[in-house]
């Protein structure tokens, strides 16, 4: 019974520091959210203490009774928010549900197609240093260079050329809206196996501001931490009842021991919330507001990639003000705005330096900013940049001062988990 607080001060302060920086910053990183008190209460509780190797009803394990509940009800929901037959919820983390999927349906050596990190996918897609790139002849494909877009005729001619046994589509800086049909003509063209990584927009689909990559996807795989706004942790989902025995051997005992039981208990926590009609709203207010923002930082002399977005994300190209990715992360992570610095399209930049941001508005959206809101953060942004272009990496410190002072008296207007 002893509270956190006195048997680990130690933790305690950094954790009490980390609800202040959520608190007191705006987060704009494209993968982050801010889950209910309900998906926290449930992923903090006495279901961490148990062991259910295994499925629901077909258990390693005694007295799993309980758990099995919240398991079927992960899974019911699901399938029930993305109108499918099949969900394994087991997955500890979105690269594991890559993983289990490769695992299910792939051999070591066999020939997959994914989307290059350099243009927007994943690093689980094939990419060298991932296991999916070492395990794998990974072959990639990227965009088109006059409009950033995803280069299908490419992908056609590379799916000729090489054959694979699957094609992935998605990825974690693509603004725009994937064309699932497209992607399934091309793996019917080669017999392939067609996945969709949806870990970024599956909470669109789920708030049905977004096509589903069903039917058209063998199978799918998504985070349920992003848009989705639940635990982090993955989740596999198909039609296709071979590909569901495939999948869950491959999760347990092909890669992962005992499930997360309280992970999946928070995950039947927020597939309830996304079930909800507020859940649409929320979905579409993410995209009315992450085109908001977007147009916002034109106005302001930025660059967008592809000129906008159809999603909850989107690039900034910082070419036109002459600053990289890295010092603007910094600066504006100086004014309490944190984003992450991202390569965009056939980036000049290495990696650790690049020519972009990827802003996203999701964890904004969630905690109640709208348009006016998002159109304020983009000024903000604009000025913190000029301070860059104006006066190198060091940035203007006046400017940044300031902006952070705005940004603290916006965040106070809207309080986050005013009950913690
Ligand atoms: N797939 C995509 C498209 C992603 O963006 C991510 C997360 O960055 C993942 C998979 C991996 O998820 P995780 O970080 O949970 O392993």
């Amino acid at each position: 019974t002893e509270k956190l607080s006195s048997r680990d001060p130690e933790l305690f302060s950094a954790m009490t520091d980390e609800l202040g920086r959520q608190r007191d910053e705006i987060e704009l990183i494209a993968s982050e959210n801010i889950v209910s008190a309900a998906v926290m209460e449930a992923q903090g509780s006495v279901l961490t203490n148990k062991y259910a190797e295994g499925y629901p009803g077909r258990r390693y394990y005694g007295g799993c009774q309980y758990v099995d509940i919240a398991e079927n009800l992960a899974r019911d929901r699901a399938k029930e928010l993305f109108g499918c037959k099949y969900a394994n919820v087991q997955p500890n983390s979105g690269s594991q549900a890559n993983q289990g999927v490769f695992t299910a349906l792939l051999q070591p050596g066999d020939t997959i197609l994914g989307m290059s990190l350099d243009a927007g996918g994943h690093l689980t897609h094939g990419a060298k240093p991932n296991q999916s790139g070492k395990w794998f002849n990974a072959i990639q494909y990227g965009v088109r260079q006059q409009d950033q877009r995803i280069d299908y005729d490419a992908v056609q001619e590379l799916a000729l050329e090489h054959k694979p046994k699957l094609i992935i589509a998605g990825g974690s800086a693509i603004p725009r809206q994937v064309d699932f049909a497209k992607f399934r003509e091309i793996a019917d063209s080669v017999g392939a196996y067609l996945m969709v990584d949806m870990a970024h927009f599956a909470g669109l689909v789920a708030g049905g501001q977004h096509p589903s990559p069903f039917p058209h996807a063998d199978v799918v795989t998504t985070t349920t931490h992003k848009t989705l706004r639940g635990p982090r942790g993955g989740m596999i989902l198909t039609n296709d009842v071979e590909i569901a025995k495939k999948v869950n051997s491959a999760i347990f005992p092909g890669i992962q021991g005992g499930p997360l039981m309280h992970v999946i208990a928070a995950k039947a926590v927020a597939f309830g919330e996304a079930l909800r009609p507020e859940f649409k709203s929320y979905a579409a207010q993410v995209i009315e507001n992450a085109q908001a923002l977007a147009d916002q930082l034109m106005k302001g002399g930025l660059d967008i990639v592809t000129g906008g977005t159809d999603t909850h994300v989107l690039l900034v190209d910082l070419r036109p003000k002459g600053v990289k990715g890295n010092a603007t992360e910094n600066a504006l992570g100086r004014a309490h705005i944190t984003c992450n610095k991202n390569g965009i399209p056939f980036d000049p930049e290495p990696p650790m330096v690049t020519s972009g941001v990827r802003l996203g508005t999701p964890a904004g959206t969630t905690r109640g900013f709208g348009v006016a809101e998002f159109r304020q953060i983009a000024d903000w942004i604009v000025e913190v940049v000029d301070g860059l272009a104006a006066n190198g990496e060091d940035g203007n410190g006046e400017v940044e001062a300031k902006v952070k002072a705005e940004v603290e008296a916006l965040c106070a207007r809207f309080p986050l988990y005013p009950d913690l």
